[in-house]
């Protein structure tokens, strides 16, 4: 595991207030990296600017990975000096960054408040991966995720959303003129339940997919939700993004224990809202991606397998095994390698593409599920898991 520290972020102890300082100063500014194209075409007409300003910048930002208005060579310079007193392009500050063994790459970004959220990228032969954080950590209390266990603080803006994905491109060399594709996919599997931030996790999907942002196509741009059906039911009508649905369970009760949402939206109101989100897209060979976390006794028996494969017999799916990836503060165990292959087979005998997510970056923490950043969690959640976890401990941890 290779080691990058930000020098500056992690030499001044009082970096935190400092930023939230620089935050709080620069409010005045408008931030135009997490602008929609027609957001950022209305603002530049409050400028009595023409549309075609806004697609300028807009390219130079996501494109270029321009940060001030001076290196826009092809702006005028009345216009630049206009923004430069109006408008600024600030993604959050990338306080560490962890390269593991496997090439997967972990970002800790800090944002306002003193909260760190985390970013994963993971390549594979042409393929990078960007796995993106929607909220600092989550309000959902899924019992097998770490980023469940550190209780919730807030959305996160759609400038530190899509800044995730300007950070990742830029450390690799993408935003320059012929830069290397390396974020090929984004997947909205980070920290928190991106349903819940919809208009922002919207407006940043569409800047990836966008042909003056990012381009990235839109069957490999993905959204996964736990099921908060009420804001999936509206999806259709924001973006034509891919789905996942982080199912883990083939029936209510044992998904009511994993997935506290599902007490509210149960199992059959989401398949049939992911369903209505498919057929609402243009092109009708969608299938949906079932995400399945498998851990050792809970739901990894052959029996659930074969109710998994039942339950599903007529969604137009694809089944992705994630085998269980250990974390402080949980008593869950990994699937065993012999119950994980017997599962895979139940559903494929049954007819299914059903394939097993590869463990990446587990020597960075940065495997699926472990994420946990910094949050100050104004649920206090995190404490009541964290006494909860104790009392069932034969030794007391300390510190
Ligand atoms: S699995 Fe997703 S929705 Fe559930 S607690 Fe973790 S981040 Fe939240």
């Amino acid at each position: 595991m290779v080691e990058h520290i930000n020098p500056i972020a992690e030499t001044a102890s009082e970096t935190s207030a400092a930023v939230d300082a620089s935050v709080a100063n620069s409010s005045t500014k408008v931030n135009l990296l997490g602008m929609s194209e027609a957001k950022l075409i209305a603002f530049f007409e409050t400028l009595g600017e023409p549309k075609f300003r806004a697609v300028q910048v807009l390219k130079w930002i996501h494109q270029l990975g321009a940060d001030n208005f001076e290196d826009m060579t092809n702006v005028s310079k009345s216009l630049r000096a206009k923004l430069n007193l109006c408008a600024e392009i600030r993604a959050p500050e990338v306080i560490k960054q962890l390269d593991s063994a496997d090439g997967t790459r972990k970002f800790l970004i800090r944002v306002s408040g003193g909260n760190v959220v985390e970013t994963v990228y993971i390549p594979e032969g042409d393929r990078g991966t960007l796995c993106v954080s929607s909220q600092v950590g989550c309000s959902l209390d899924c019992s097998f995720c770490a980023t469940g266990k550190q209780g919730f603080n807030r959305d996160l803006t759609a400038a530190e959303i899509i800044g995730q994905v300007w950070i990742a491109a830029k450390s690799f060399g993408q935003l320059a003129v012929n830069g290397p594709r390396a974020v090929t996919n984004v997947v909205m599997m980070g920290m928190g339940e991106p349903l819940l931030n919809f208009d922002n996790v919207v407006d940043s999907m569409n800047l990836m997919m966008h042909d003056n942002a990012y381009g990235i196509s839109k069957r490999r741009v993905t959204l996964s939700t736990s099921g908060v059906v009420p804001q999936l039911d509206r999806l259709s009508q924001y973006t034509d993004a891919c789905l996942a649905i982080s199912l883990h369970a083939p029936n209510d009760e044992l998904r009511n224990e994993l997935v506290p949402i599902n007490r509210k939206y149960p199992i059959a109101m989401l398949l049939d809202s992911a369903q209505r989100y498919i057929a609402d897209m243009p092109d009708n060979h969608r299938k949906i991606t079932i995400e399945y976390t498998l851990i050792d006794q809970v739901n990894d028996r052959p029996h659930h397998a074969h109710e998994l494969a039942e339950l599903l017999r007529d969604v137009p799916v694809k089944i992705n095994l994630i085998p269980f990836n250990p974390f402080n503060l949980s008593n869950y165990k990994r699937v065993s390698n012999n119950a994980l292959r017997k599962f895979q087979d139940i559903l494929i005998e049954a007819g299914y593409i059903a394939t097993v997510r590869t463990t990446r970056g587990d020597d960075i923490d940065a495997a699926c599920g472990q994420l946990a950043g910094t949050v100050n969690d104004i649920t206090k959640r995190s404490e009541r898991h964290r006494a909860r976890f104790e009392e069932t401990q034969p030794i007391k941890i300390i510190g």
